[in-house]
């Protein structure tokens, strides 16, 4: 018997062409797959029919399944020698706990292979028309998830964040808005900082709201924004009217 394997793939941020060709392949060659509803619309309907489809999650953090389930599931299908892709949003090792299920797998003697996806971090501002860095606005880029508990020991600095240079990128953002932007008005950060929030950004309906620092939680609230949704916070946000005018409206 050929040794149990796990591929544990990134899908990209939701636009089918930005599926790797890797990730297409294993996709259509393997017997079972667990995949996020943060895949998307387009590419869950492109899944094969022939393959086991196991929908375990919802968005990050927010999982129908628990993952300790998830992970005893991965463990349990590759036992029984099925060819497992684990379909992720974005790529599996930016904030999507495939770290986790990496190690889950390697402590159970199965195998891991990690294949890289077009992590939406990068990938959703840019459909927008903001690059993260550029000469005259931005030479630091930091990502950083806006769902954690505050105060939590090692958990991210605010006030540390308020004082860099460059471009902040915050995923999972939606749900502690205004009580992380509040964090950075008070560590300092300037009101008038340009700020873009990018809604299901690289797919058919992706909506775009623009606004600075100090008025975005209250735009974000009127528009009723809903996760999956990306937060850029930064003077590159300014290219937006240059580079891609018409996006997300
Ligand atoms: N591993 C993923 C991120 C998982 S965390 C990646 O590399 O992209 C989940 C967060 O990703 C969401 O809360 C949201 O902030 C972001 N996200 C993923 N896809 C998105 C999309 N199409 N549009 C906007 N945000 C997205």
């Amino acid at each position: 018997m050929t040794k149990p394997k796990v591929y544990l793939v990134g899908a990209g941020p939701g636009d089918p062409e930005l599926l790797t060709l890797k990730a297409r392949r294993l996709i259509d060659e393997a017997d079972v797959i667990l995949y996020d509803q943060l895949v998307g619309e387009e590419i869950i309907a492109s899944l094969p029919d022939h393959a086991e489809l196991v929908s375990v999650g919802k968005y990050a953090g927010h999982h129908t399944v628990p993952q300790e389930r998830i992970n005893e599931m991965l463990v349990e299908y590759a036992l029984r020698g099925r060819r497992v892709v684990r379909l992720k949003g974005g790529d599996p090792y930016l904030f999507g706990r495939g770290g986790e299920e990496a190690e889950e797998l390697t402590a159970h003697g199965i195998e891991v292979e990690e294949v890289s996806g077009i992590t939406s971090a990068i990938a959703v501002p840019a459909s927008a028309g903001i690059p993260l860095t550029h000469r005259r606005y931005a030479s630091v880029v930091s990502f950083v998830t806006g769902h954690e508990e505050p105060h939590k020991g090692d958990g991210v600095h605010w006030d540390t964040l308020a004082r860099l240079e460059g471009t902040l990128v915050v995923l999972m953002g939606v749900s502690r808005l205004a009580e992380n932007v509040g964090a950075l008005l008070k560590g300092g950060k300037s009101p008038e900082t340009p700020c873009a929030i990018i809604e299901r950004g690289t797919r058919k309906d992706m909506r775009i709201i623009e606004s600075t620092l100090g008025g975005i939680a209250e735009k974000a609230k009127a528009e009723k924004v809903k996760p999956p949704a990306i937060l850029v916070i930064g003077d590159v946000v300014r290219l937006r009217e240059h580079i891609a005018p018409e996006a997300g409206t």
